[in-house]
């Protein structure tokens, strides 16, 4: 049995009192829910303050990006390690907004996914296709090269800590949701493909997560399909009343 996993992801938003207003009231509002896991993804200048908040909670802290070095001349970019010492115990990885403005690829996402892992964190990784390779109908092998190249070397053990957000780019931040039959359709065959790489056990354990306008209006139809374990978040996760409902929808 899969628990879901709702996680919101903040992108660039919130400024500190608006973080521990929202933060407060999930926390208020989602503290006996236990059939679904939470998790909330500030900017990296919120984490240590909300990290405060929710000690104790049952809200999880995740960062919205690392960088696969432990240390050194990096300017600008943070660690696995430091993104544990302020107390998160999750990390976004290969987001389609950093593959398309900060250049990442599946390549990059290899790295950062080994760096994450080897401190502990649990890895979202983002995998999804664009409008244009849908249209030319090629979805699958572009999510199949995702998980070949960005899951590369990975082992069985260390496959079965990640959790994999399927986020087609052309329903991210437009109201353009996939139907539950098209994005279940994906988790379904990105599933085969854990499979058919690792073995069928690890493929059924595996939580896979969708994302791209999970709103209060559609999350029960999406969470109701058979491969559907959770919604990575966006819009709907800056707002208290639409993430919480969100979440509690899921856990029921
Ligand atoms: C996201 O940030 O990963 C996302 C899916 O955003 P939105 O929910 O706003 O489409």
């Amino acid at each position: 049995m899969r628990k879901p996993i709702i996680a919101g992801n903040w992108k660039m938003h919130k400024t500190t009192l608006e973080a521990i207003n929202l933060v407060n009231a999930l926390k208020r509002e989602l503290y006996n829910l236990e059939n679904v896991d939470i998790v909330v993804c500030p900017p990296f200048t919120l984490l240590n303050e909300i990290s405060e908040i929710i000690q104790e909670s049952n809200i999880g802290l995740g960062g919205q990006d690392l960088f696969w070095e432990g240390e050194g001349a990096f300017t600008g970019e943070v660690s696995a390690k430091m993104l544990k010492d302020v107390g998160c115990s999750y990390v976004i990885i290969g987001h389609s907004e950093r593959r398309k403005y900060f250049g990442e690829t599946d390549e990059t996402v290899n790295k950062k996914l080994r760096a994450a892992l080897k401190e502990e964190l649990i890895p979202i990784v983002c995998i999804g296709e664009s409008l244009e390779q849908r249209e030319e109908g090629k979805t699958f092998d572009i999510v199949k090269e995702q998980i070949v190249q960005g899951f590369k070397d990975l082992s069985a053990e260390e496959i079965l800590k990640v959790i994999i957000a399927y986020e087609p780019i052309w329903a991210i931040g437009t109201g353009r949701t996939a139907t539950p039959e098209q994005a279940e359709e994906v988790h379904r065959f990105i599933r085969q493909q854990i499979s058919e790489i690792y073995n069928e056990e690890i493929a059924s354990l595996i939580r896979i997560q969708y994302g791209g306008s999970v709103k209060v209006e559609n999350i029960e139809e999406l969470i109701k399909q058979e491969d559907i374990d959770g919604a990575l978040v966006g819009g709907a996760s800056l707002e208290a009343d639409s993430f919480v409902e969100i979440v509690k929808r899921v856990n029921q």
